[in-house]
């Protein structure tokens, strides 16, 4: 693998970035990478384990003279943190991000984005549920997707420069509409993610009825909702709050498919029953037939990838 941009400056140290700045490194996309982190805890942590070339007590000081800059913090952050480097991009820089929700970025951050400097918006389609500087490792992109959103008129010299680094960090690339993203997005991750956390909260309450039992006997489905519902509080907030309009039209969609599940217990009607999990079935074999998940029977008591 050869290089790709001469400084990269990764903002916010947490799990996404700590996975690209490892991933950077093994394939050698880029000269230097600067990295800045809010707290001075998470810079010192950034320090001790090595993460980042040089690591900067100021998004100033991280974002001078980078060819590219990836934000990598909550959803909510991006725009206060675009503006607060603005003034010190390089001019032909790259900016982009890694934010869940694409939409409320692009109208929160491309606002701040000064002439002559790219904007090209960025999903990679991989996380844990785990976070922090030193929950990161380097295979976490390979064989994933990566999204980009490219606004009207985006630069394509530079969407291919971007799309060769996700390429070189292992993952597969394609180009959506924002308005797309959001909504399938909604479907994949978002909707998922608040059934998880509404079931481990239900269970929550019962558990304080059966003396410990749920948590004891947890059973594989349950596990698995609590690993999703381990998520990071401040992102999944922000994804919530700015990927609105689309969560809450598939959240109408679930809502009703789960009355008819219901109606059908109720009423006995045990082939609906049947054809529904025959269908949901197939649905899972496609995902694995794509390479985007195994058959193990391990799968989310391992090292997990959503
Ligand atoms: P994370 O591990 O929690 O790290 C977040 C980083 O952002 C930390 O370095 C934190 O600094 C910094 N930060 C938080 N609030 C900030 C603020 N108000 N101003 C400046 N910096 C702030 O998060 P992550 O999982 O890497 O997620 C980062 C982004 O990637 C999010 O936009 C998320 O939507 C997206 N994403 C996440 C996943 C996933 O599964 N985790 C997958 C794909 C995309 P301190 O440590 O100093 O507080």
């Amino acid at each position: 693998m050869s290089q790709v941009y001469g400084r990269v400056a990764l903002i916010g140290l947490g799990l996404i970035a700590s996975s690209m700045y490892w991933s950077i490194k093994r394939g050698g996309l880029a000269g230097e990478v600067t990295g800045f982190a809010r707290s001075e805890a998470t810079r010192e942590t950034a320090r001790r384990i090595g993460l980042c070339d040089r690591v900067c007590d100021s998004v100033a000081e991280a974002v001078e003279g980078a060819d590219l800059v990836v934000l990598c913090v909550p959803v909510g952050a991006m725009g206060p943190v675009a503006e607060e480097m603005a003034l010190h991009l390089k001019a032909g820089a790259t900016v982009s991000d890694v934010g869940s929700v694409k939409k409320a970025v692009i109208e929160a951050v491309a606002p701040h984005i000064p002439e002559g400097v790219h904007f090209i918006p960025a999903h990679p389609l991989a996380g844990t549920e785990h976070s922090g500087p030193e929950s990161g490792f380097a295979e976490l992109f390979d064989n994933r997707w990566c999204l980009l959103v490219p606004v009207e008129g985006a630069d394509p010299a530079a969407v291919a420069q971007l799309r060769a680094f996700w390429e070189g960090i292992g993952s597969n690339v394609e180009e959506m509409d924002a308005d797309h993203h959001d909504l399938v997005l909604a479907v994949t991750s978002h909707t998922p993610h608040l059934i998880a956390y509404t079931m481990v909260g239900v269970a929550d309450d019962l558990r304080r009825v059966t003396d410990g039992e749920v948590i004891k006997y947890s059973a594989a489905g349950f596990r698995d909702f609590t690993r999703i519902a381990a998520s990071d509080p401040t992102m999944w907030r922000d994804v919530f709050l700015t990927n609105k309009e689309a969560t809450l039209e598939i959240l109408g969609r679930f809502t009703e498919e789960l009355f008819a599940l219901q109606r059908a217990i109720r009423t006995g009607d045990g082939d609906l029953l049947h054809d529904y999990f025959t269908r949901t079935r197939a649905i899972r074999r496609g995902i694995i037939q794509a390479g985007q998940d195994t058959a193990a029977p391990d799968f989310g008591r391992g090292k997990s990838v959503k």
